[in-house]
């Protein structure tokens, strides 16, 4: 009877052995699962070794309550990077597998069921003459068709109707048959490419000379540049060699234009994967990239997980975005792990970006990566001129400065869009008492709360703890309460005053939160009607608004002093892709900076040499002041009601870490107060840790980890451990 090692979705670090029943006559594979019992429970777990060498074999197993796949739903190179990931992120496998397999197959749900439908003709419809169709030029068009290929439900129905293809089935002529998925069959584009300049031609033929093998490219491109026409030629020859490719983006409902993009060049399956999705959506997407169906696959961070059936290319759009870090749980790097599985796929992996990662930088500089560049706008555009705009002693009209405003109200006059960026939502971060100077302050948090003005509430951004606005202080009593600062709300409020003669469209998480909101925002703005646009982060990422020539960032200063050493990377890259979305239609564009600190040095490097010089002398700081990526570096997080427990217990690992350091080179900072010093009622701690030497580094969060589970303090906190920390 074979023993099975299997892997389940419990926070513990290790595997379960249990027994398979011989005489069900079937075999079982690695990679499939099964259903154990687990306690009082059952569950679904996947099978990871058979027969392990070091199982204990005179001891009474429990037997697998069911095997669920006759054939694995992971492959060799899938569990070869899970097992990869769960190791490097030290993360249990089996939360690493829950991030990595779609709801229904976690819940155990049979695969086999899972059919395409086929319209094919019947064989009356294969020799019945077109008479039949005198009167329907539609069902002719559908049958001349069918005649020359069989093709799926989805296609029948988005390319003719659905009413069309129920006439033919009803006539008898056509029917729908059930079918396994099988590999796309690659078709020819539906459009034409664009000839290339020659730095977007060279860079194709890099990628393209590089299929088939592992190699890894930093495509470094200003907005505008082309990049997404290098991603569609780069792709064009996998798809013809029947390989599949995986485009990670960092957000799908903001760049619809991209997506329109690849739909209306290529011919072959293609199809989305997005936090938005139905489970029964993603189990299909699951399979069809399973089956080799699937032949682009366009997706955000967990795409990365997609069972390939023959991945020829990976490609990671916006590869500085922070969103292809996971926050929470099981805290991976989605390009990182990309950068994995294309060694294992050996296949290509090309990362682009106007504004890349200081990592991806540093690695181009280690040579690990291949630098390819467009350093100028693919059509004749201008690049955008960046202006300052010194704030000191001016008189601020609701922020903004006369000369600001001036623009703003010419750019309108002449017919075209302008964008204001505010990185803060709400109308307001704060209200303060006029009379006593108390800040409104969230009960659970160490921050404020933002005083929202349409829902009249107050909502903590950090723990979502939402109150009634206060009528009066809580400090004196005063009903003097004003609000502080600025939120896109009350810059929407005070421009529609201020200009009343044009309309604003305001874009941030308020007011894209209900479903279709996005969409009908971007049709507004597309429409290319003058108009306001008002928004935070969300705008910078990727959208394409021809009819936008002035881009005003109405706030930089927060963000120059910020004790983040990420922070100056962040706004370099945050005030390029802004600047970015000026000046992309016929008019040339330029784009306002608001700041008291026109003289500031990192302002002064992006504006005058712009992204790529700022990154050099950035680099170069990192180096100086022993940072990452030049160095490796981990985080331990603690919270717990008790702020000393964080403490004492991040203080034993630190302790742990100071002797072990006296055989390896190993750094620690902390145990030190999280910048967010209490959330949601919780106190929360850290301890920074740093090694030149990435071995040195895992070995101590190994032993780390050891020392955590044999501590009995460890029970008293929500610790977690984050590698490579991107938020500190
Ligand atoms: P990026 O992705 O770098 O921001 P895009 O690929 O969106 O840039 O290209 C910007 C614009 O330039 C698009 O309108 C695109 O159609 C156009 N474009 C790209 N490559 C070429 C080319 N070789 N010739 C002419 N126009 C091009
Ligand atoms: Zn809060
Ligand atoms: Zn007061």
């Amino acid at each position: 009877m074979p023993i099975l090692r299997v892997a389940l979705p419990v926070p513990l670090r290790q595997h379960f052995d249990y027994q398979m029943e011989t005489d069900e006559n079937i075999s079982v594979s690695i990679g499939s699962r099964v259903l154990v019992p687990f306690g009082k429970r059952q569950l679904v777990g996947v099978v990871w070794q058979i027969d392990p060498s070091d199982s204990f074999t005179d001891a009474v197993l429990k037997p697998i309550t069911q095997l669920l796949d006759p054939v694995p739903v992971l492959g060799p190179m899938l569990r070869d990077l899970l097992s990869f990931a769960a190791d490097y992120y030290h993360h249990p496998l089996g939360d690493v597998l829950t991030s990595a397999l779609p709801a229904l197959l976690r819940e155990g749900r049979l695969l086999n069921n899972e059919k395409q439908k086929l319209l094919q003709l019947t064989a009356e419809g294969q020799s019945c003459s077109d008479i039949l169709f005198k009167r329907s030029a539609k069902q002719l068009a559908l049958w001349l068709q069918l005649k020359q290929t069989a093709f799926t439900e989805t296609v029948a129905v988005s390319e003719f109707s659905r009413a069309t293809m129920q006439q033919l089935i009803d006539k008898g002529i056509a029917e729908l048959i059930s079918q396994p998925f099988t590999p796309f069959e690659y078709l020819p584009e539906k459009q034409k490419p664009l000839p290339l300049n020659p730095a977007q031609a060279l860079s194709v033929t890099a990628v393209v000379q590089a299929l088939g093998r592992f190699e890894r490219f930093l495509l470094e491109g200003v907005t505008g540049s082309g990049k997404t026409e290098v991603y569609l030629q780069a792709i064009q020859p996998v798809l013809a060699k029947g390989q599949q490719v995986l485009v990670l983006v960092p957000e799908i409902g903001l760049t619809p234009q991209t997506l329109a993009r690849f739909e209306k060049r290529f011919a072959v399956p293609m199809l989305t994967w997005h936090s938005n999705m139905t489970d029964h959506e993603r189990l299909r997407c699951w399979q069809r990239s399973q089956s080799g169906d699937a032949a682009i696959v366009i997706g955000t961070r967990s795409a990365l997980f997609l069972p390939f059936r023959n991945l020829g290319l990976l490609i990671i759009d916006e590869e500085h975005d922070q969103s292809l870090k996971q926050q929470d749980g099981f805290r991976y790097h989605a390009r990182d792990l990309a950068v994995k599985r294309a060694s294992l796929e050996q296949c290509p992996i090309l990362l682009g970006s106007a504004t890349p990662s200081l990592e991806s930088l540093y690695n181009v500089q280690q040579q690990k990566f291949i630098h390819l560049q467009l350093p100028e706008r693919a059509t004749s555009q201008q690049v955008p001129k960046i202006e300052l705009l010194d704030l000191k002693q001016q008189v601020l009209k609701n922020g903004l400065a006369d000369g600001t405003l001036a623009q703003i109200r010419q750019t309108l006059k002449r017919g075209q869009q302008v964008m204001l960026f505010l990185n803060r939502r709400g109308f307001a971060p704060a209200l303060i008492c006029h009379e006593c100077g108390w800040l409104t302050e969230c009960l659970h948090c160490s921050a404020f709360t933002t005083y929202h003005k349409q829902s009249r509430q107050l909502i903590c951004h950090h723990c979502a703890a939402t109150r009634p606005v206060p009528h009066q202080c809580g400090n004196c009593g005063s009903t003097q309460l004003a609000p502080v600062g600025q939120g896109t709300e009350q810059l929407e409020e005070q421009l529609g005053r201020l200009i009343p003669e044009f309309p604003i469209t305001r874009l941030d998480r308020d007011s894209t939160r209900r479903k279709g909101s996005l969409e009908a925002h971007l049709e507004t703005i597309h429409s290319g009607t003058p108009q306001l646009i008002i928004g935070t982060q969300m705008l910078a990422k990727g959208h394409h608004f021809p009819a936008v020539s002035l881009v005003v960032v109405v706030d930089v200063d927060g963000a120059l002093y910020s004790s983040d050493f990420r922070a100056s990377e962040q706004l370099a890259q945050l005030l390029t892709q802004v600047s970015g979305r000026a000046g992309r239609g016929d008019v040339a564009g330029k784009v306002l900076l608001q700041t008291h600190y026109p003289g500031h040095p990192l302002l002064q490097d992006v504006i005058q040499n712009g992204y790529h010089s700022f990154a050099r002398s950035a680099l170069l700081e990192r180096q100086q002041t022993r940072l990452p990526p030049y160095q490796y570096m981990a985080m331990f997080r603690a919270e717990a009601l008790d702020s000393a427990v964080c403490e004492q217990w991040l203080a034993l690992l630190q302790q742990h870490t100071a002797l072990l350091a006296q055989q390896a080179p190993l750094q620690w900072l902390g145990p030190v107060k999280a910048p967010l010093e209490k959330k949601a009622g919780k106190f929360r701690w850290q301890l920074q840790l740093f090694s030149p030497d990435r071995k040195a580094l895992h070995q101590l969060l190994a032993a780390l980890m050891q020392l955590i589970q044999s501590s009995a303090l460890s029970r008293k906190v929500k610790w977690q451990l984050d590698v490579d920390p991107l938020d500190l």
